[in-house]
């Protein structure tokens, strides 16, 4: 038996992305900068995808750079609007529930001598748009917030502050790393008031290795690094044309609407809510109004990783926290207001339209029967 419930962390590629990957590894193989017919072959591949991709983000295809996956798409982002817009307006605006990847850069700007303002969720664990905007003034010159945390599927109030931003300091440039929201809620950059939005292909049904920055036409980025004209000269190398070609087939295979695959994936974290709150000692992290895919909560007395071994020997692949941390605490369930003994003991469970209601039965005997045997032995 297996159990995957860890969409979050990463999606088995689709039937038709490997077909995709398959087909351009066989016949697509040429190199897309070459002028002859193979080369062309290989780039009109590569275009194929970039249309596709931008069908689903609603934007132009020329909008969109292909990355090796989120992080660089982020660093890109965030690093390169800093090299071009910081030069004078030396602060920059973040989150502190924000994704390693993200995280990251703004710690290398910080290093850079940019005074970086993190901003936490309130008491009552909400990230508020005013307190976000409020933070901007006329000596910030980025803002980077995300769409959807992974570790407990909250959404942060993006659209309405960036919107903020946009009426009180027009010249700020606005990065969101959409990750755990594409295709999985409505995203648009446009309407998100987005400059600058992360995606990643290995979260819906791509393969790992390969990412998107859509980038609103007139914004100005430096490179990361310094090499051939792929990519307008944002992303030097070689393009992956197999991944791109398989990002594309993905994101265009996915079956049914954004919010019919929300109506579907929310039934089952409904289901699960339900099972978990007639059990003993169960404290759910996420909010009620999170994404539909993710559901973090604490088992009292049961620590995450034993609890991870346990449903893993069972076939049941859920996480702790976040998979990008290796078991290793980021601090984010703290700061959505999750106590630091509970958050010890958080599993998160993450769904995908493959995901069964079978599953949430098994997940939830399997917890009843570790909390029956592990609890009292601690
Ligand atoms: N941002 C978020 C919110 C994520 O959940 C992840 C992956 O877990 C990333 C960024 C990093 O994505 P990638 O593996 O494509 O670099």
């Amino acid at each position: 038996m297996m159990i995957y419930l860890d969409s979050a962390a990463t999606t088995k590629p689709s039937a038709g992305c490997i077909a995709a990957m398959t087909e351009a590894m066989a016949n697509h193989w040429g190199n897309p900068s070459s002028l002859h017919k193979i080369g062309l072959n290989a780039q009109l591949c590569m275009e194929h995808a970039r249309k596709q991709l931008a069908a689903a983000l609603d934007c132009e295809a020329s909008a969109l750079t292909f990355t090796s996956g989120a992080t660089e798409s982020s660093h890109l982002a965030i690093r390169g609007a800093a090299a071009v817009y910081g030069r004078r307006r030396r602060r920059v605006i973040t989150t502190t529930v924000e994704h390693a990847s993200v995280r990251g850069a703004f710690d290398l700007l910080e290093e850079q001598g940019f005074e970086v303002v993190r901003i936490a969720p309130d008491a009552d664990g909400i990230l508020r748009a005013e307190t976000v905007a409020a933070a901007v003034d006329e000596n910030t010159c980025l803002v980077s917030m995300m769409l959807v945390n992974n570790e407990t599927g909250s959404v942060l109030p993006v659209q309405r502050a960036f919107a903020m931003i946009a009426r009180e300091h027009r010249d700020v440039i606005k990065h969101c790393d959409a990750v755990q929201g594409f295709l999985k809620l409505p995203v648009n950059p446009q309407k998100l008031g987005a400059d600058l939005l992360t995606v990643s292909g290995h979260k819906v049904h791509a393969c790992k290795g390969v990412g998107a920055l859509y980038h609103k036409k007139g914004i100005r980025l430096k490179p990361l690094w310094k090499g051939g004209e792929q990519e307008g000269t944002l992303r030097p190398g070689t393009e992956s044309v197999p991944l791109i070609a398989g990002f594309g087939a993905a994101v265009q295979e996915l079956r049914g609407t954004v919010a019919e695959r929300a109506a579907y994936v929310g039934s089952l974290r409904s289901a699960l809510i339900g099972q978990l709150s007639s059990m003993p000692d169960v404290r759910i992290n996420s909010p009620a109004d999170g994404s539909p895919y993710i559901l973090s909560f604490s088992v009292k007395g049961l620590r995450s990783e034993t609890m991870l071994h346990f449903l893993s020997e069972k076939g049941i692949s859920v996480s702790s926290g976040s998979a990008c941390s290796k078991g290793k605490q980021s601090g984010v369930l703290e700061q959505f207001g999750v106590k630091p003994d509970l958050a010890d003991s958080t599993l998160r469970v993450s769904f995908c339209a493959d995901n069964r209601p079978e599953d949430i039965t098994v997940l939830c005997e399997a917890l009843r029967e570790a909390q029956a045997r592990l609890v009292h032995k601690r």
